[in-house]
């Protein structure tokens, strides 16, 4: 009998595997010690694409006497399973808490391996339309194919407010703030002065902005600065572990887009050719430049236009 089922369980197993792919479908999650009791889980520094199957945000797992906390849960219900089982260990068996710091699926769409009930967001993301998950989820199935088998979004049980939230004797300082996009939660884990930043911070790769309101951005910024942290886990790129350096490059990243998105526009170049000047030898370190240039002249162009160039129909 056992025999029997393992025979079947390998036969389905051989039909059931992905056909084209070389490398087998399942994330390595790996976490990283960043702090005591305190781990960074890397992203690959690369966009959404089926080499790395979404898994390109970083996020964090906190231990905690009551269990693991969570920051961010990848992008599909595969990876929230596997980061489920990573979590637990650390956390001495059990996840207590996930918390997601925006509405982004690179960072979201794994909360599907977690009860709603223990999932966090803040009130501006829990209050997001239905129909905005969805769009996102079409997006992620079409770049990631299997990837995303059975990952369906579940609104978060739980609101996450402003202020301190002690989970298993580790009191978590929790911000709401926005501009990378309409809601982003920061978390500081006041045991170990780790910054748990979201998308708010970049490190080593340039910022993405499809979502993004830059005066906010830079006031949250501000607010991030004066914060007495010792070290910034970053929603992309290495963990800095420095107070400001990666805010600070962030910062700089996103003021060099607006001001030459304006230059562009004043020199009358079109959206392709504004994609395709030349960036500044201070951000050559940084990853996917070009493409989140090109991505940004995308968002922010049209809006620029309207606002910037008369409208010859006008009377
Ligand atoms: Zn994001």
């Amino acid at each position: 009998m056992i025999r029997r089922r393992a025979f079947l369980g390998g036969a389905l197993a051989a039909v059931a595997a992905p056909p084209a792919l070389a490398q087998p479908f399942g994330y390595r999650i790996r976490p990283e010690p960043v702090g005591d009791g305190i781990w960074i889980v890397r992203g690959a520094d690369e966009p959404i694409a089926s080499s790395n199957g979404g898994a390109i945000a970083n996020l964090a797992i906190i231990a905690t006497d009551a269990g693991a906390v969570v920051v961010d849960a990848g992008p599909s219900l595969r990876y929230g399973t596997e980061l489920k089982a990573v979590a637990a260990r650390l956390g001495g068996g059990t996840v207590a808490r996930v918390y997601l710091t925006h509405f982004h699926p690179d960072h979201d769409y794994g909360a599907a391996a977690f009860d709603p009930a223990i999932v966090a967001a803040t009130r501006q993301f829990r209050d997001l339309p239905l129909t905005e998950h969805q769009g996102f989820a079409d997006g992620m199935y079409r770049l990631l194919g299997d990837w995303m088998r059975g990952t369906e979004f579940n609104l978060p049980g739980r609101t996450a407010a402003a202020g301190v939230e002690t989970i298993g004797g580790r009191p978590l300082r929790l911000l709401p703030l926005g501009g990378h996009s309409a809601s982003d939660l920061v978390i500081m884990d006041e045991k170990s002065g780790v910054l748990i930043a979201g998308d708010l911070v970049f490190n080593g790769r340039a910022a993405s902005t499809p979502h993004a309101d830059v005066a906010r951005w830079k006031q949250s910024l501000a607010t991030l600065r004066a914060l007495p942290h010792r070290s910034v886990l970053p929603g992309h790129g290495p963990f800095d572990p420095t107070p400001t350096l990666a805010i600070d490059q962030t910062e700089a990243w996103i003021d060099w887009v607006q001001e030459n998105l304006r230059g562009s526009l004043a020199a009358g170049l079109d959206m392709v050719e504004a994609g395709n000047v030349p960036i500044p030898a201070r951000f050559a370190s940084l990853k996917a430049a070009r493409y989140e240039l090109q991505r940004s002249v995308a968002h922010f162009y049209p809006a620029l236009e309207a606002t910037q160039l008369p409208r010859v129909d006008a009377r």
